[in-house]
């Protein structure tokens, strides 16, 4: 019996969800639409050329696998591209003819991570080393792992590490870090190194939270000595996440005898932790001690300029460009996570795409707003007041009182002078933020503060960076 192509597509959008992050998931596979399947070819309808593209250039090995999945080995996948004729209840579509998706394509090394399942023991008796897939994502290397001075040690000793796998003192190598700041990104690129200069070793990647669950089943299989037989194979093992392992006795045990057989044999370790071996609460002390044997290097929060960096590297190699006032929006508002900063960009290049309009600062302020909560709509005097305090590093305090140091004045009268520009704020409201002052006292700080702009180049300049910095920052 002929499926349906909606009950095609539900099945196929569950395995996408559980192979792309949320937010690519919603930007990338929630508008799409199933519209028919003839001859096995099933069509999608995308909203633009442009998501055609995208689609096919960062998601190709999943659509097809997927759909081939579905469909079976004779699968074609079409597309149905929405054009814009001005007439939205009756838009035009331009077809793409249906690629199969068994034929030469064949993208086996590049298999994204969760495809691969671990070809494990448990199935494959006297499995030989060479066939132990690595499970990493080629695409987390160290070409694109952006450095900085927040991720100098662990960057370093993760080349160290991938120079001499199990020679040198950091073994085993602990990576750690909170959420999104590169853990996962860095591990990899150690591992993909290892595989491009030491072909024969054998490295796996494996999440904890796998790794455990593969135990359970060993266990359930009374298979515990196939299991431990198969990761003393490996002679790079990367294990992500080992929080998960607290309070997990039962695994931390069968970790523990694994972790030193492979020490022992001089194998290198490599682990990722949400925090410090030390503050890993539930883990064995015994355990823990070993984590501690070699090298603990963490992850920081990007700077400025690194996050700069990172947008700019992501959007060269997805082929985009944005303006420079954008980029420098999204790095100074995305703070904390180097994945929302990722995630900011996919939303406004898919946003721009589906509205049809160029990415500018604007479109740019209204999707951050969605990453980044208690984001202040209007600047106030308090913001100026503390950006230019920072700034000059000058208490803020002080523009309340009656000092006449020539510093605190100056800082004084430039924050009317920006609290004038950039709000809607009247000369009274103003003076009443400076202690009290009168809207007279506002005139004559503004103006002394034009006179010594058309005077003095480089105040000029300070006022332009303090203003771009404030203007950034909403
Ligand atoms: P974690 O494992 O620490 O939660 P990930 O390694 O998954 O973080 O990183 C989140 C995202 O940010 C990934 O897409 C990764 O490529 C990217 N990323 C993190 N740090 C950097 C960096 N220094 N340069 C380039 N991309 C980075
Ligand atoms: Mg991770």
């Amino acid at each position: 019996m002929q499926k349906s192509p909606e009950e095609v597509w539900t099945r196929c959008l569950k395995i996408f969800k559980d192979n792309v992050n949320l937010q690519s998931y919603k930007t990338w596979f929630e508008p799409i639409k199933p519209i028919k399947i003839e001859n096995n070819n099933l069509t999608i309808q995308v909203p633009s050329q442009f998501f055609y593209e995208w689609l096919e250039e960062h998601f190709v090995t999943l659509l097809r696998k997927t759909i081939k999945r579905e469909l079976g080995e004779n699968a074609g996948l079409e597309y149905q591209i929405i054009v814009d004729n001005g007439n939205a209840s009756n838009p035009q579509t331009i077809n793409y003819p249906a690629y199969k998706t068994g034929g030469t394509y064949n993208n086996e090394v590049n298999v994204p991570l969760k495809f691969g399942t671990i070809k494990n023991p448990f199935v494959i008796p006297g499995i030989k080393k060479v066939h132990i897939d690595p499970q990493l994502n080629p695409t987390y290397n160290f070409e694109s792992f952006v450095e900085g001075e927040c991720n100098k040690l662990a960057r370093s000793a993760g080349t160290a590490v991938a120079n001499n796998p199990g020679g040198t003192a950091f073994n085993p190598l602990v990576l750690y870090g909170g959420v999104g700041l590169g853990k996962t990104h860095l591990s990899q690129a150690i591992g993909n190194m290892i595989k491009i200069k030491y072909s024969s070793k054998t490295v796996l990647y494996v999440a904890s939270e796998k790794f455990a669950s593969q135990f359970y089943e060993a266990v359930q299989k009374n298979s515990i000595n196939d299991f431990v037989h198969f990761y003393q194979l490996i002679d790079v093992l990367i294990l992500d996440d080992i929080q998960f392992f607290a309070n997990k006795e039962r695994t931390q045990d069968i970790l523990f005898s694994i972790f030193n057989h492979l020490h022992q044999c001089k194998k290198q370790l490599i682990l990722t932790s949400d925090r410090p071996p030390k503050d890993l609460e539930g883990i064995e002390d015994r355990l823990l001690s070993r984590f501690k044997w070699g090298l603990a290097a963490d992850l920081q929060i990007p700077d400025f300029e690194t996050r700069v960096a990172i947008l700019e590297k992501k959007l060269y190699s997805d082929g985009i460009e944005f303006p420079q006032d954008v980029v420098e929006f999204i790095a100074y508002n995305i703070k904390t996570n180097v994945r929302e900063l990722e995630g900011a960009l996919i939303s406004l290049v898919a946003q721009a795409s589906l509205n049809k309009r160029e990415v500018d600062l604007d479109l740019a302020k209204k999707i951050v707003k969605n990453f980044v909560k208690n984001i202040s709509r209007e600047i106030s005097i308090d913001f100026i007041q503390n950006t230019v305090c920072d700034y000059f590093d000058v208490p803020v305090e002080m523009l309340k009182e009656k000092t006449r140091k020539r510093a605190i004045v100056q800082a004084r009268q430039l924050s009317m002078f920006l609290s004038k520009g950039l709000t809607k704020n009247s000369l009274k409201v103003i003076g009443k933020h400076f202690g009290g002052r009168d809207h007279s006292t506002v005139i004559h700080s503004c103006q002394a503060i034009q006179n010594l702009m058309d005077t003095d180049g480089t105040f000029k300049e300070q006022v332009a960076d303090i203003q771009k910095k404030i203007q950034l920052s909403i």
